[in-house]
């Protein structure tokens, strides 16, 4: 990772849908070649922000993916070494969580006693998620090493000085009514907003406004159209060629991630690439950063 010293940054870890990409038991031709080459391969959404204005740099992720070891080691050198054991990584400064969904928090478990054996880590998330995580018996060995935090939607935690993280309630498909959050990070300079599942954009009246009011938006773009899902519609998020044609005209930036295995905009060359770089949209990249 090479991040400027004395900025805060929001660093891309991961772009993929909670599966990733190899996708379990698929053989399409981009998970045939990521099984074959690793460098094919691409982590699940997930995004850190990385504060470099002090001595230590302190680093946050949002969600706690199945690839989190990986995660964990793209962050290695500003996370830097573990007080008391030089061969291990310090463990981050805080997780948010932004719903229960597997890619999500599939990455808890690592923390445990088994693995990371991280000491009161601070986890964020819903009032709900907080008490269905402690409630299940399954996940207390993790559980246990977890300092979780309830947040209220809309009110922003404060990271650090002009540093703050604010939870936004989202409308996604929601098996235990826990909810599912977006975070807007308001840095030194500049804003981001971070929302990796949203069902539909008209389930959400206020999406216009708040894309139109971050310097950069980070959002959902699993399925690119129908065309993908033998022409039905998704079950659980908005289509790439409908955000796109909503919000490529909003001031800040439209970065999209959060791809589902088979959305074509993954291939260099595809129409469907062209097209959303044509409308002025992102694609997302692991490791891409942005100046907070
Ligand atoms: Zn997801
Ligand atoms: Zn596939
Ligand atoms: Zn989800």
């Amino acid at each position: 990772m090479n991040l400027s010293d004395d900025q805060v940054s929001a660093v891309l870890l991961g772009i993929m849908q909670d599966g990733g990409l190899p996708h379990i038991g698929c053989r399409c031709s981009r998970c045939a070649a990521a099984y074959q080459q690793p460098q094919h391969a691409a982590y699940a959404a997930c995004l850190a922000i990385v504060d470099k204005r002090r001595a230590h740099s302190e680093v946050w992720l949002i969600d706690a993916t199945p690839d989190i070891k990986w995660q964990v080691d793209m962050v290695a050198d500003e996370l830097g070494p573990h007080p008391r054991r030089p061969d291990r990584l310090r463990q981050p400064h805080g997780i948010f969580l932004t719903h229960a969904h597997m890619g999500h928090i599939g990455g808890l478990p690592q923390l445990g006693p088994e693995a990371m054996a991280v000491e009161q880590l601070p986890v964020y998330a819903t009032a709900g998620l907080v008490s269905l995580l402690k409630a299940t018996p399954l996940w207390q060995p993790a559980v246990s090493r977890l300092d979780l935090k309830p947040m209220a939607a809309g009110e922003p935690v404060n990271l650090a000085p002009e540093l703050t993280i604010s939870p936004l309630a989202v409308p996604h498909r929601d098996e235990w009514g826990v909810g599912t959050v977006a975070y807007i990070i308001r840095g030194p300079r500049r804003s981001l907003l971070y929302l990796p599942d949203i069902d539909a954009w008209e389930q959400w009246p206020e999406a216009e406004v708040t894309l139109s009011a971050v310097d950069v938006s980070l959002v959902d773009a699993s399925f690119y159209s129908r065309a993908e899902l033998g022409g039905r519609d998704p079950v659980a998020h908005p289509l790439v060629i409908d955000t796109v044609r909503r919000f490529a005209h909003v001031p800040g930036q439209l970065v999209l991630t959060h791809f589902n295995h088979s959305n074509p905009v993954l291939d260099r060359n595809s129409p469907e690439r062209k097209h959303v770089i044509k409308a002025g949209a992102v694609l997302a990249s692991e490791g891409m950063s942005f100046r907070l």
